[in-house]
């Protein structure tokens, strides 16, 4: 069974749903370590992507990819911040490797590891610095190998969505030295990255969508 458009659909419906269910504690991670606009960042990026994907006589979306590319336009016109370019930059990446009605468990690894490399082409961060790569980077790895151990494409996404949740929580203890939680230095230790705890937020909804 592949991902389909359908499914790149609900993945954008139910990432929508849990940034805006995760908005205050979002919000609040980034007031410990940065500005405090994180969550609202996203919620206002992924709000503007529901009102085009819904938007009446838009084009048809025939590849998984023409709905990453919505997602990509609108959250570098909509999101300010590190946030907004990243992860703008990490869909639009996706959505160019993923120009097809639906993809497979390879599929799944090659658009995960698009993103990654968009992410980290444009923010420079390495595993370890406290940014969402420590989210993403491990999540990468983690569906690779279950490609590679003969799962299908919802297992690949449990194994990237759980790699996701233990590589947010691993940033607790990190020192941040990317982006504005760079800026405290050791004070950054003791507090979850918002940007590696919301990348956990949308891997978990790509899987929430291929099982519905
Ligand atoms: P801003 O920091 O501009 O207010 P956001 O609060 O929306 O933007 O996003 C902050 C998140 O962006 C951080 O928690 C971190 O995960 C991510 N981030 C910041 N700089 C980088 C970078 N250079 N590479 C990867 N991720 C980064
Ligand atoms: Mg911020
Ligand atoms: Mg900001």
């Amino acid at each position: 069974m592949g991902l389909d458009v359908a499914w790149a659909e609900r993945w954008v419906r139910r990432t929508a749903d849990a940034v805006a269910g995760a908005k205050d504690e979002l919000t609040e991670l980034d007031r410990q370590i940065g500005d405090g606009d994180h969550g609202e960042n996203l919620n206002r990026g992924f709000q503007a992507v529901l009102a085009k994907l819904d938007e009446p006589g838009a084009p048809e979306r025939a590849d998984v990819g023409d709905v990453l590319m919505l997602v990509a336009t609108t959250l570098m016109s909509k999101v300010g911040g590190a946030s907004g370019p990243l992860y703008g930059t990490a869909f639009l990446r996706a959505a160019k490797r993923s120009a097809r009605p639906s993809i497979d468990e390879s599929g799944v690894v090659v658009l995960l590891d698009a993103a990654l490399e968009g992410v980290t082409s444009r923010g420079k961060a390495q595993v370890g610095e406290k940014t969402m790569v420590d989210a993403l980077a491990p999540a990468v790895e983690a569906a690779t190998a279950a490609a590679d151990a003969g799962s299908d494409p919802v297992e690949v996404l449990r194994a990237a969505a759980d790699a996701a949740d233990a590589g947010a929580t691993g940033t607790i203890p990190l020192v941040a030295t990317k982006g504005r939680a760079s800026y405290l230095g050791e004070r950054s230790a003791g507090h979850e990255d918002p940007g590696a705890r919301s990348t956990a937020l949308l891997l978990r909804a790509a899987l929430d969508a291929a099982l519905d």
